[in-house]
């Protein structure tokens, strides 16, 4: 700005220079002129007094003109004839009654012009003036002008005009200053308002007005950096709040550039978080996302997609809007994981199906038991004590299942029992005991208990159910004459029950199965043995309820052996 400044000043300066120099040269050399007519007009009115007609004219004037100096004198007869002069033959010049000077003086007595001479081809200025006699004098000179001199001045008109334009300078320098730097001072602070804007001293400034300005541009500073600084606070709130939630969220344009792209949904799109600004094609690499991106712009509709992506279920929703005013985006895009919500669904669905399926067999039993038992048809005693014991044994059946169901639902649910108490898993164990005793003695069992008593913090039922479920379990599945081995210890701020039992091993392919809703390893064994194929997952439920775990072994060698870790009670 100030080299502009300074420039137009300079510019302005010369311009000036040279108009106030042609003007002074025409109006000093209008003056040259005027004083050059007067000069001449004395002259030949001079020479006219002293002129005698009886004289040789031609002789005279030269005598007047070197008695005058550098002055031609042409003395001219009424009729216009050239009589003398003092530089050109008189008698080869032209008759001068047509000059404008001899017509001035012969209308007025005296007359002056200005004219290129044709004679010597120079400026000259004529005066004329009219003797008594009827003669005409007239005087003449040439006149170079002040053009004419101004050659010989150029040098010095250049040393001045030099001088003056970088004094010019010096001093534009000196009082741009003043407003120039406060110019630059508010530019700076208001390119720098994002930044909190430094603020001005308006003390400082020279002129008022600039201290005005400068208050004023505080006054805007201050207001707008906070309402930048609020901006940016929501913004980074709002990106911050997106890119923390769960669910993956894109804003596209009508022509499908990104304008805005969280986390999760990179993750989900495995794509970059520059991505934004450009077309989706570049940034997502799924055909069947772009597709229904493209398809619910064009139909200006809402449309749902499930992807599998890396092993999840994810459900994007495809929104569209109408553009705003300053506002374009065109498609919201939202992006849940639903791998959870979809699994409980099939589950849920293939828990009914497996229970209708487990109850229809004992009904069916009973069911013919009892037609049988109604019908007409002999039946010995020995057979309708059968029946009546399948009727009893299925029904029992039954009602384990149904029970194992609920318990099992009720889980699932996340509905577990209300009470948690301070309880002693040993006395669940020896409650147990008491329930697999007979038939323990039954299949000639020995029974290995080495328990201590441990707290954990959990409700009385869920724990019967589980140790129960394994104590059970590990006299079912034994060989007769086997072995089982019952042990509870703390361990680590850990209570560790393992429960060991010979028998036919699980197969190592199906471990990790047992522990689902209905699985049971072979189900002919398993029928003929009994069960509904949900116990170890009630172990399973009531484990993972209380922060736990739990671990199975099971080789020809070895046995079958379960073991849970709980954690205790914070009261021990
Ligand atoms: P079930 O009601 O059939 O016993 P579980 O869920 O308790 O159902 O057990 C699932 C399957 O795991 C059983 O069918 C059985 O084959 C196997 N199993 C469970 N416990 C043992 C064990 N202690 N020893 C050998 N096999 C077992």
């Amino acid at each position: 700005m100030k080299k502009t400044l300074m420039s137009g000043f300079v510019l302005i300066l010369s311009l000036a220079l040279l108009v106030f120099g042609a003007l002074t040269a025409l109006a000093f050399n209008s003056r040259l002129i005027s004083d050059t007519k007067q000069e001449l007009l004395s002259c030949a009115a001079l020479t006219a007094k002293e002129f005698d007609p009886k004289l040789d004219a031609d002789e005279q004037a030269s005598a007047f003109s070197a008695a005058i100096g550098d002055i031609r004198i042409t003395i001219v007869s009424s009729d216009g004839t050239v009589l003398g002069d003092s530089q050109a033959d008189h008698r080869t010049m032209e008759n001068h009654l047509d000059r404008s000077e001899i017509i001035q003086a012969s209308a007025s007595g005296q007359g002056t012009s200005v004219r290129n001479s044709e004679t010597i081809g120079k400026k000259l200025v004529y005066s004329a003036v009219e003797t008594p006699d009827g003669y005409f004098i007239r005087a003449t000179k040439e006149v170079a002008g002040v053009f004419g001199h101004l050659i010989s001045v150029v040098p010095a008109m250049v040393l001045s005009m030099l001088f003056s334009l970088l004094l010019a300078a010096y001093l534009i320098n000196r009082f741009s200053v003043g407003f120039i730097n406060p110019i630059i001072e508010m530019n700076d602070s208001l390119i720098g308002v994002k930044d909190g804007g430094k603020l001005l001293n308006p003390k400082d400034y020279r002129y008022g007005e600039l201290e005005d300005m400068a208050v004023k541009i505080n006054v805007i500073s201050s207001h707008l950096s906070k309402y930048i600084s609020n901006i940016q606070q929501e913004k980074e709130k709002l990106n911050y709040i997106l890119d923390n939630v769960g669910e993956g969220f894109l804003l596209l344009d009508e022509k499908l550039n990104i304008l805005l792209i969280n986390n999760s949904a990179c993750v989900y799109l495995n794509c970059r978080k520059s991505a934004v600004g450009e077309h989706i094609l570049l940034a997502v690499r799924d055909f069947n996302f772009i597709q229904c991106a493209e398809r619910a712009i064009k139909e200006k509709t809402r449309l749902l997609l499930d992807l599998e992506l890396s092993g999840k279920i994810v459900e994007s929703v495809f929104r569209y809007v109408e553009e705003e005013s300053g506002f374009s985006a065109s498609l919201i895009i939202t992006m849940s994981d639903v791998t959870e919500n979809r699994n409980s669904v099939k589950m849920r669905r293939e828990f009914f199906s497996n229970a209708s399926h487990e109850l229809k067999t004992p009904i069916t039993s009973i069911k013919g038991s009892a037609e049988l038992l109604c019908s007409d048809l002999p039946i010995s005693e020995k057979q309708r004590k059968e029946l009546l014991t399948r009727i009893g044994v299925e029904s029992e059946r039954m009602n384990m299942l149904i029970n194992d169901i609920i318990m099992i639902s009720r889980m699932e649910s996340g509905d577990l029992a209300g009470d948690i108490d301070n309880i002693d898993i040993s006395e669940a164990i020896n409650e147990s005991l008491i329930e697999i005793a007979p038939m323990a003695e039954q299949d000639n069992l020995t029974v290995n208990v080495e328990i201590k008593p441990v707290f954990i913090s959990a409700n009385k039922k869920d724990i019967r159910e589980l140790v129960s479920n394994l104590l059970v379990n590990a006299v079912k599945y034994n060989r007769q004459g086997g072995c089982v081995d019952i042990s509870l210890k703390e361990q680590n701020g850990e209570a560790i029950l393992k429960v060991r039992n010979d028998g036919e091993p699980i197969p190592l392919s199906q471990q990790r199965r047992v522990f689902e809703r209905f699985y049971r390893v072979d189900s002919g064994r398993s029928k003929t043995i009994g069960g509904t194929g949900l116990g170890l997952s009630i172990v399973k439920h009531v484990v993972d309820s209380l922060n736990g775990a739990v671990s199975l072994e099971s080789s020809i060698e070895s046995g079958t052996a379960f073991t849970v870790r709980l954690p205790v009670s914070a009261d021990n």
